[in-house]
């Protein structure tokens, strides 16, 4: 799943009728020039834009799907020959040109897509591997080819040895509008995904898109276009209408994304049984001269056949999952950009997410905070690192905890940044003959892990190290959770202590490099402090470790609801019991729901004791006798319509009531941070 938005979605729609429109051209019966600006000018947005979206989910998961699409476009383009070969059929098209058009145009006007995403695909897959900037660069390049032999060609050809070059060109292609030329730019361009602020959107499309307007009429009135679908400023209007769309809210709409396919699909088909039935039924001068009257018939048609088509489609059952973690990674996002804002300027926010991003799932949460423009991320040991760099995820990854120097050839092969845990270790990891990138962790006061600030031969010693490339220099606050006088003086040595490391270092001509000292708390309790990063955890999460107050009240959103079902409902008598041990007694007549979820899932076993609750229909029912593995009770005497399959909410909102993982944690005496992290990999994950 990645952040969509149905307005994406709903422009589809719109793009489909346009392809209609292009295809139709339903204005030549008024105004031939008014028909010029609808299908050559705002038509030619639809096929870029479509490749944009793709460009951009493909991207959204990393291009790890990249293969299955192809595949999936590769069948779509098969069923599709079939379907127009009785039109080539019929058109005389079934000719010796008719394998070429296959693999480099289409075997029908419209079907050019198809193979044009199949080579286009592989080339802008190939291209980003390269970095985003130099596949955007050579992408822009293919275009401006491109360019030169579409609506620029009149231009380019009164070269004879560019005339010759297109020449070659148009020997395989019919058109520069292609897989090669045209497809890889758009591509890319969606899966940048550069999003502006709303109105700098809607200004830049207004202002680019009449520009590219008085462009296509300038060039019509040179009469020098080969074909009119590329324009010099095609690119800059879809960068911007791309991030207006993408500014409206989440989510998507799965149905204006199917039926936009099958309209784009099924259109042509629908043009000439319009026109064969207009001629049946003695209607054409409406139906087929009339432009106007054509295009009306012919989307009606369209989106009739493709609605009946999506209705009688077999329908696809997900499995419910049993018992949920429900990430809401809008409000990660919106949390990263509140803590950005709470920074010193010139200050980074480091994302933690070790142990699975505090159970809320690293993957997926890294990906967010990449598109958020979180550059940096921490985690706690090398496996964790390793697994985000398989998933995809570029950016500094730094090991805060301690690896096995012998382990070096993997920190280098998957470019992961080291913490320097102490001095020997420092030595043991340039002893390895390979180049490590490091942070060096200063121990101010917390004795954990760290070389003492005060030691500073040691420091010095380690910069004399062949093979140890120390890119930061960081150290952990051990109490800045704590508002009392003796914790707030203890974290401003600590503090000072580190800071004068640092000057000290600096002083010496030891690039410190990158330092960062805060993690949430030290966002939360202390000024904005001189650092290039804050290591932002429990935060970034929206939720504090416990109940205590903090200095700055920052607008921070819980990211995690945890959730589960109704499996069944038992009546209880006046002085039965229920579950392990009997631990539950009836006193009155009693409704117990079975739920689905236990302390395999990662709940502590001790909850019920505890008083914990839960929401079941927006009202908050208590726990009752022992937890189970994988299921609880609730006493839901009083409710009455609970019912097997009801969201069991353990975390979260649900209705006006909402139950906060601080509540959850404060009850069995630890913090958000061990209650999240120990949430088990059983849970299913999903976006609400
Ligand atoms: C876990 C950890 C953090 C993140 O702590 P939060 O309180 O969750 O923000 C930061 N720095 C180090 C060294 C850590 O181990």
């Amino acid at each position: 799943m990645r952040p969509g938005s149905p307005a994406l979605d709903r422009f589809r729609l719109l793009a489909a009728v346009l392809v209609v429109a292009v295809h139709t051209s339903p204005l030549t019966t008024y105004s031939v020039l008014g028909d010029f600006w609808l299908t050559r000018v705002l038509g030619r947005v639809a096929v870029p834009f479509f490749l944009m979206v793709t460009g951009y989910f493909l991207a959204e998961k990393g291009w790890r799907n990249t293969w299955t699409f192809w595949k999936k476009t590769a069948l779509l383009y098969g069923l599709c020959i079939l379907l127009y070969l009785p039109l080539n059929l019929y058109a005389g098209q079934l000719d010796g040109d008719f394998l070429r058009r296959l693999v480099t145009g289409g075997t029908f006007y419209h079907l050019w897509y198809f193979p044009g995403v199949l080579l286009g695909v592989p080339i802008a897959w190939c291209l980003r591997r390269l970095g985003l900037g130099i596949a955007l660069s050579a992408a822009g390049l293919l275009y401006l080819i491109g360019l030169g032999g579409d609506s620029y060609y009149g231009l380019t050809a009164q070269v004879p040895e560019l005339k010759a070059a297109y020449d070659v060109i148009f020997q395989v292609f019919s058109y520069t509008r292609n897989g090669l030329f045209y497809v890889p730019l758009f591509l890319l361009l969606g899966a940048a995904g550069r999003r502006f602020s709303r109105r700098a959107s809607l200004w830049g499309l207004l202002l680019s898109f009449s520009a590219m307007s008085g462009e296509a009429l300038w060039l019509r009135g040179l009469g020098v276009q080969r074909h009119d679908s590329m324009y010099l400023l095609l690119p800059l209007v879809m960068i911007f209408l791309f991030s207006a769309l993408l500014g409206a809210n989440r989510g998507e709409d799965r149905t204006a994304r199917r039926l936009s396919a099958l309209v784009y699909i099924l259109h042509p088909w629908c043009i000439v049984l319009v026109r064969f039935g207009a001629g049946f039924l003695g209607m054409e001068e409406r139906l087929v001269q009339n432009s106007l009257g054509h295009v009306c018939a012919v989307l009606a048609l369209s989106f009739l056949a493709s609605g009946a088509l999506l209705a009688l489609r077999p329908r696809r059952v997900s499995p419910t999952a049993r018992a949920w973690r429900e990430v809401d990674l809008d409000a990660l996002a919106h949390n990263a950009a509140v803590l950005r804002g709470a920074l010193s300027p010139g200050q980074e926010l480091m994302a933690v997410v070790k142990a699975d991003a505090y159970g809320h799932g690293a993957v997926p949460v890294c990906r967010r905070l990449r598109r958020a423009g979180v550059r940096a991320f921490a985690v706690a040991c090398l496996a964790e690192g390793i697994a985000l760099r398989r998933a995809g995820i570029r950016g500094t990854i730094l090991i805060l905890g301690y690896t096995p120097p012998e382990e070096a050839p993997l920190l280098a092969r998957y470019r992961l940044t080291q913490t320097v845990a102490d001095a020997a270790h420092g030595r043991a990891l340039a002893e390895q003959g390979r180049t490590v990138h490091v942070h060096l962790a200063l121990d101010t006061g917390m004795h954990r892990l760290g070389i003492p600030a005060g030691d500073r031969e040691a420091i010095a010693a380690l910069y004399r190290l062949p093979h140890l490339r120390i890119e930061g220099t960081f150290s952990h606050l051990c109490v800045s959770d704590s508002l009392a006088e003796a914790d707030a003086a203890y974290t401003r040595r600590q503090t000072e202590l580190f800071f004068d490391t640092v000057s000290w270092m600096r002083e010496q001509g030891l690039n410190p490099g990158a330092i960062h000292l805060q993690a949430s708390y030290g966002i939360w309790n202390l000024p904005p402090q001189p650092c290039a990063y804050a290591r932002a955890g429990i935060a970034l999460y929206g939720v504090r470790s416990d109940g205590a107050p903090v200095r700055r009240d920052l607008d921070l959103r819980p990211v995690l609801s945890l959730r589960a079902r109704v499996a069944s409902v038992q009546q209880l008598e006046p002085g039965e019991a229920a579950g392990y041990g009997l631990a539950f007694h009836a006193e009155r007549e009693t409704k117990l729901a079975v739920v689905t979820i236990g302390y395999g899932d990662g709940l502590p076993r001790e909850l019920p004791q505890r008083g914990g609750e839960v929401l079941i229909r927006g009202r908050r029912c208590s726990m009752a006798g022992r937890m189970c593995m994988d299921q609880l009770l609730v006493d839901v005497t009083g409710l009455e319509e609970v019912s097997p399959g009801d969201i069991v909410t353990l975390i979260g909102r649900d209705g006006g009531q909402e139950i906060r993982a601080e509540e959850l944690a404060e009850r069995c005496g630890t913090i958000t941070n061990e209650l999240l992290s120990r949430l088990g990999s059983r849970l299913a994950w999903r976006e609400p």
